[in-house]
C-alpha cells in the first residue's frame, strides 16, 4: 500500500467501516490506541482543557464544523446532538464518496480530511477525546510510511523527528528601504512563506513522503517525522548543504538553513516517561543550534568571501533596495536593483498578494521568482508544472499542497493596497500609522511543559504524544495564518469615541507561528490588539495570552526602524516584573515603555477603573464644556496632563488641578462629581498613569491636535 491508498483505506474505514487490512496502518493506528474495528465520533473536547492546567474551568468542546472562511475553532460547553452529527457525517460520506470518483491524489484527500474532520473527534480506546480525526487520521498514515519503509529488523529506533530552521527571514524582511514599502514588505513576507512551502514540498517529495508527515509549519520553522534510515539522514545532509549553497547564490549570507534530527521510537512519541518526550525536543533544539553554528561548508565559506572582489562592490554600486553589492546590478529607472529585488518588484502588486494559486516550475518563466533547489514560482499557468501551493478556500478538484495565509490588506477606492501614507491619512485624530506586533507569552514551555503530568508518576492520558503537538501547532496555525485574517475583517472593539465601520485600516505584514506584525491606521491598531487578545483568550480557554506593543509613528518613518522600536516595546511589555519580581507578561507596551498597562487595564466596557472609564469621565467633561462656552478643550487637556505628568516631582500639582477644575464651567453636581474623581485619580497609583494615558489618547483622537502639540516627546518617528 502507498500512502494514497492508506489515506483511502481510512476513509473507508470512517465512512462503510471497511476493516483496515494494511498491517503497518493497523499498528500505527494501535500506537494512537484507535479500535481499528469500528470509528467511535465524538465532540471534539478543547486541547487548550488541558494546557497549562492551572485552574479548573468547565470543560469545552469545538463546534462541530468545516473549515471555512469564518471564525473556526471558537469553543462551546455544549456537544453535538445526534442529529447534527448524523446530518455531518452524511455530508462526509458523499463528499469522500465524489472525490473518490475522481481518483485524488495523497495530497487532496489530506486536504480534503483537514476541511472536514478538524472539528470531529474519534475516541480512542483509552476515552480521550481532545485530538481530531484529521490528525488523528494524518498522524497515523505517517507513522504508517515509515514502517512501510525498508527498515532494518534490528532497527530499534524507527523514526526520526526533523527540525528544520530558515534563519534571517524577519531581518530579511524588514531590513529593506523603497519607497512602496507596504506593497514590498508584504510580497517579501509572502515570498518566504512560499519559500518554506516550496522547501518543505521539495524535501518530502524525495524522501517518498506525503504532508501527512508535516508535524508543523510556521515562522520559518518546521518540524517533520521521516524514518530512521542511513539513507534518509544522508538525504537530509545534503539537501541542507545544497539549499545552504542556494541560498548563498541567492542571498548572500542574510538567510540560510539548518536541519537536524534525532531519532525516536514509538515511546517516546507516545509513552507515559514524560522525561523522555522532553529531552526529545531538548536533543532537537541542541542539535538545531549546533547546526546553525555549522552550517557552511568550506568552500561555501571561501565563495562567501569572494564578494569583495566583485566589480560592484569594488565600484561601490548597490541594489537599492537590499543592497547587496555582490551580485549582478540592474539598472531600472536610476535604480540597482539585484535579481531577487527586481524579481519581487515585479511580483508585488495588489492582483498578486491577494493571489491564491501558485505554479511551481523547474523552468523560469517571464516575471516568475526564483525558488529554492532551482525551482521558480509563478502566477501564470505554465505549460509544465512540478506543483501547486494554494491557499484560501479548499478546492477538492485540485491537486496542490494547500496552505493558510494571513494575508488581509485594506484596499483604496480603486482596490488597490493601501500604502502607509494612506493608512496614516484613515487614522482617527491625528493622521499617524500604528505598527502592531505581538507574540504568544511562553509559547516554547507550552509545548515541552503544557501538558506535562502533575505528579511524575501519574499516567496523564493527556500528555504530551506526537497527535497532540500537531494539534496544538495546527490549532495555533489555524489562529495566526487564517482566523487572523477574519479578525481583521470583523472589528469588535475601538477606542471610546471612534465609530467606524468595515474592516480595518490595515495590512498584515508577517502573521505565523505565534507572532504577528500588522501596519495600520494608529487608532484601529489599538481596537485590534484588544480583538486579537480576547479572541486568543476564549479560543483558548484563556489557557494562553499574548503581549503586545503598539508604535506610533510619521507614515514616512523607515519602516525598519518601526519595525525595531515597536520589537523593543513588546519586549518591554515581557520584561515588567510585578512586586515579587515574577515577569507576568500578558501586557501591551502602547506608543513608549512607560504605558505599559495589563489588557484589563486598558479598555473593558464593564470595568469602572481603567483607561476607558477615564477617558469616559474626560470626555463627559469636554461635552459639558463645549455645550456650555467655546473654552479650548485641547488647551484643558493639556493643562491636566502637566499635572498628572508632574505630580510625582511636585505636589503643588494637586492644588492646581483642584484650582483649574473650580474655575470650570461646569453644573456644581458635574464639577462635584468628576472633580472628585480627578482628585483622587492624581494621587493614587495605577491611577495616575491611566488618567494620563486617557488624557494622551484624547489628544491624538483629536483632530485639530498639530505636530507642535504632540504631548509623546519621547517617541523617535512621531
Ligand atoms: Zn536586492
Amino acid at each position: 500500500m502507498n500512502t494514497t491508498e492508506r489515506l483511502i483505506a481510512c476513509g473507508n474505514w470512517l465512512t462503510t467501516h471497511t476493516p483496515i487490512s494494511d498491517p503497518y496502518l493497523k499498528k500505527a493506528l494501535a500506537y494512537l490506541k484507535l479500535d481499528t474495528t469500528k470509528p467511535t465520533w465524538a465532540p471534539l473536547e478543547s486541547i487548550f482543557n488541558y494546557l497549562n492546567q492551572s485552574q479548573t474551568t468547565p470543560t469545552y468542546y469545538n463546534h462541530l464544523e468545516r473549515i471555512s472562511s469564518k471564525f473556526n475553532g471558537s469553543l462551546t460547553e455544549t456537544k453535538y446532538t445526534a442529529t447534527e452529527l448524523s446530518s455531518f457525517l452524511s455530508d462526509f460520506e458523499h463528499g469522500f464518496k465524489k472525490l473518490l470518483a475522481t481518483k485524488p491524489t495523497s495530497r487532496q484527500l489530506l486536504n480534503f480530511y483537514e476541511s472536514e474532520l478538524s472539528f470531529i473527534a474519534l475516541e480512542t480506546t483509552d476515552n480521550i477525546t481532545d485530538i481530531s480525526a484529521y490528525q488523528l487520521i494524518k498522524t497515523s498514515v505517517a507513522l504508517a510510511d515509515i514502517l512501510a519503509t525498508n527498515l532494518s529488523a534490528t532497527e530499534t529506533k524507527p523514526f526520526r523527528l526533523v527540525a528544520l530552521d530558515v534563519s534571517g527571514i524577519q531581518a530579511y524582511i524588514y531590513g529593506i528601504n523603497t519607497s512602496k514599502a507596504l506593497v514590498g514588505l508584504r510580497a517579501r513576507s509572502l515570498y518566504l512563506d512560499l519559500m518554506v512551502e516550496v522547501l518543505l514540498t521539495d524535501l518530502l517529495t524525495n524522501l517518498a513522503y506525503s504532508r501527512a508527515n508535516l508535524l508543523y509549519v510556521g515562522g520559518g520553522r518546521a518540524y517533520l517525522l521521516v524514518d530512521n534510515r542511513q539513507a534518509t539522514q544522508e538525504f537530509l545532509k545534503e539537501f541542507e548543504a545544497r539549499t545552504n549553497q542556494w541560498f548563498v547564490e541567492n542571498f548572500n549570507i542574510q538567510l540560510y538553513i539548518a536541519i537536524a534530527s534525532v531519532a525516536c521510537d514509538n515511546d517516546d512519541l507516545h509513552g507515559s516517561n514524560y522525561e523522555r518526550y522532553r529531552s526529545l525536543f531538548t536533543n532537537i533544539t541542541k542539535a538545531l543550534s549546533k547546526r546553525k553554528l555549522h552550517r557552511y561548508s568550506a568552500k561555501q565559506l571561501a565563495d562567501l568571501n569572494q564578494f569583495k572582489h566583485s566589480v560592484n562592490y569594488q565600484a561601490g554600486r548597490e541594489c537599492s533596495v537590499c543592497r547587496r553589492s555582490d551580485t549582478n546590478l540592474t539598472t531600472i529607472d536610476e535604480r540597482d536593483l539585484c535579481t531577487i529585488c527586481l524579481a519581487l518588484e515585479r511580483f508585488g502588486n495588489t492582483k498578486n498578494l491577494a493571489a491564491n494559486l501558485f505554479y511551481v516550475t523547474k523552468t523560469k518563466l517571464p516575471n516568475s521568482l526564483p525558488m529554492p533547489n532551482n525551482y521558480y514560482l509563478s502566477l501564470k499557468v505554465p505549460t509544465e508544472f512540478s506543483f501547486i501551493l494554494y491557499t484560501g478556500d479548499y478546492q477538492p478538484t485540485l491537486d496542490g499542497v494547500h496552505f493558510f495565509n494571513g494575508n488581509y490588506f485594506a484596499k483604496t477606492a480603486t482596490n488597490e493596497v493601501k500604502e502607509l501614507t494612506e493608512l496614516a491619512q484613515a487614522s482617527q485624530g491625528i493622521k499617524r500609522l500604528g505598527v502592531l506586533r505581538c507574540d504568544i507569552d511562553n509559547l516554547g514551555t507550552a509545548f515541552v511543559q503544557g501538558f506535562k503530568p502533575k505528579l511524575a508518576a501519574q499516567l496523564n492520558p493527556h500528555r504530551p504524544t506526537l497527535e497532540r503537538i500537531a494539534m496544538l501547532s495546527f490549532e495555533l496555525s489555524l489562529f495566526f495564518k487564517k482566523n487572523i485574517n477574519y479578525i481583521l475583517n470583523h472589528p469588535k472593539r475601538y477606542l471610546p469615541g471612534v465609530s467606524r465601520t468595515g474592516g480595518r485600516e490595515a495590512m498584515i505584514i508577517y502573521s505565523g507561528g505565534d507572532d504577528v506584525f500588522i501596519v495600520g491606521a494608529w487608532d484601529e491598531m489599538v481596537g485590534l490588539a484588544l480583538d486579537i487578545k480576547d479572541h486568543l483568550s476564549s479560543y483558548t480557554n484563556h489557557r494562553l495570552n499574548i503581549s503586545a506593543g503598539i508604535g506610533l509613528f510619521n507614515a514616512h518613518y523607515p519602516l525598519a526602524t518601526m519595525a525595531e522600536l515597536t520589537g523593543d516595546l513588546e519586549d518591554y511589555a515581557k520584561s515588567v516584573v510585578n512586586q515579587d519580581g515574577v515577569q507576568t507578561k500578558n501586557r501591551l507596551a502602547l506608543f513608549e515603555p512607560k504605558f505599559t498597562v495589563a489588557w484589563d487595564e486598558l479598555l473593558t466596557a464593564t470595568a469602572t477603573n481603567n483607561v476607558q472609564a477615564k477617558m469616559a469621565t474626560l470626555q463627559a467633561l469636554l461635552a459639558e464644556q463645549t455645550n456650555t462656552s467655546s473654552g479650548d478643550n485641547t488647551s484643558l487637556l493639556y493643562k491636566l496632563l502637566t499635572y498628572f505628568r508632574n505630580v510625582k516631582n511636585d505636589k503643588i500639582n494637586i492644588a492646581r488641578l483642584a484650582y483649574t477644575i473650580g474655575r470650570l464651567n461646569l453644573s456644581e453636581k458635574l464639577k462635584n462629581d468628576l472633580g472628585l474623581k480627578l482628585l483622587q485619580w492624581i494621587e493614587t497609583s495605577p491611577n495616575q498613569l491611566q488618567t494620563e494615558l486617557a488624557i494622551v489618547l484624547l489628544v491624538y483622537l483629536n483632530r485639530e491636535v498639530t505636530s507642535s502639540q504632540l504631548p509623546l516627546t519621547k517617541v523617535r518617528g512621531l
